[in-house]
């Protein structure tokens, strides 16, 4: 399919997406919404988010995104089902190529594609996500008020959700595969020192147990005492196979950013794949890329807070900074061109 040159294509419909959308149809943008394979976002996955401002009494993940998409639509942005494959993102216009197939060409561009949480691939997952097994202590750990947890992983993060959920948990056991962790030494020594928190070592999840309706009550671990339990496992050799009652999961071994499709465009990355977005007191817009007209929001250029707020906080920030991008290098008001099918005929 071919159709005129958008102003402005928001990849990824979570909050950060959604933020921009707002802003962008309300200047008169037009903006178009690419989903993704998540419409709505990592914030489908948990049930109730008590941390968003104007919600006293909580809201529900799914129920948050709905309404900013309504928000959106009220004003005009447009939403699309596909996922963008690859891009070309050197001249103007900009050409996206889908996962459906279709091809694109826009001004502007706001990557919000978020930065998807590593799961481990334990039995239990896919239904007790949210239901007690969380990625972010953050965000889940209040929940979790006198409740035995379980952490996984041994880097810095785990560390830091480990430290974390001790404010609420009444235990907290770190599960690590390894006798070794990958956190520098300061703080796993917090850790390390912390009354509250218990190691596992050479320990691995095999399974979450629970329902939706109990939320996460027990877990399958598994040990060798050379490391790698499911390795071991898997290569014939005798491991000890337990269960423990615990009262939640929480995951703690990494994000991955999703910048497939920028890998050979010029918008730099850092080593972890994140958006490199302008900084200093020089960079005249916070969320600007290297790349003239690509804009960056939300968890895909943010290793640091991944809040649902922090990311509808920078969404709108690179609607308005494309905005003004817009005004200045390209008439928002000009009428689509005719394109040619394929990008770069
Ligand atoms: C279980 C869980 C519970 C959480 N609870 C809370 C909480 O209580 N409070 C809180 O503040 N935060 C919470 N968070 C964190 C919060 O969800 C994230 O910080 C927030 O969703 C980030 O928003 P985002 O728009 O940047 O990215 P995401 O929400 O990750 O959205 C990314 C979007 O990009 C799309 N996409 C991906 N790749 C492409 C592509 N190539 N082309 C087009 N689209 C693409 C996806 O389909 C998706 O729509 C939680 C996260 C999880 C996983």
């Amino acid at each position: 399919m071919s159709e005129g040159t958008r102003n402005l294509v928001i990849a990824g419909s979570g909050v950060a997406g959604l933020s921009a959308a707002v802003y962008a149809a309300r200047a008169d943008l037009d903006p178009l919404v690419l989903e993704g394979d998540e419409p709505g976002g990592q914030l489908t996955l948990t049930t109730d988010v008590e941390n968003y401002l104007g919600f006293p009494e909580g809201v529900g993940g799914m129920d948050l995104v709905q309404r900013g998409r309504e928000q959106a639509e009220r004003f005009g942005a447009e939403f699309r089902h596909g996922t963008i494959e690859s891009a070309d993102l050197t001249g103007q216009p900009k050409l996206l190529e889908l996962s459906t197939g279709e091809r694109l060409r826009t001004r502007a561009l706001v990557v919000a594609t978020g930065a998807s949480a590593r799961w481990v691939g334990a039995d239990g997952e896919d239904e007790l996500m949210g239901y007690g097994l969380s990625t972010c202590a953050t965000c889940d750990g209040a929940f979790h008020r006198g409740d035995d947890v379980l952490v996984v992983g041994g880097g810095d993060s785990a560390m830091e959700e480990a430290l974390f959920l001790a404010k609420f948990a009444d235990s907290v056991t770190v599960l690590h595969r390894r006798e070794e962790l990958r956190a520098s030494e300061i703080m796993a020594d917090r850790a390390r020192e912390h009354d509250d928190v218990e190691f596992r070592w050479n320990t691995e999840l095999l399974a979450v147990q629970g329902s939706q309706e109990a939320g996460v009550t027990g877990a399958r671990l598994v040990s060798h005492p050379d490391g790698y339990p499911t390795e071991q496992r898997e290569a014939g050799e005798d491991v000890t196979v337990e269960e423990v009652d615990i009262g939640g999961v929480f995951y703690a071994i990494g994000h991955e950013p999703n910048t497939e499709f920028l890998r050979d465009t010029p918008v730099e990355l850092d080593g972890g794949g994140y958006v490199r977005t302008a900084d200093g007191v020089d960079a005249w817009a916070t969320t600007a890329t290297a790349t003239d007209g690509v804009f960056a929001a939300g968890d895909v250029m943010d290793r640091e807070y991944q809040q649902a707020v922090t990311a509808a906080g920078m969404g709108s920030m690179a609607a308005l900074d494309a905005e003004t991008w817009l005004e200045s290098n390209d008439p928002v008001s000009a009428e689509p061109e005719s394109v040619p099918a394929e990008p770069g005929d």
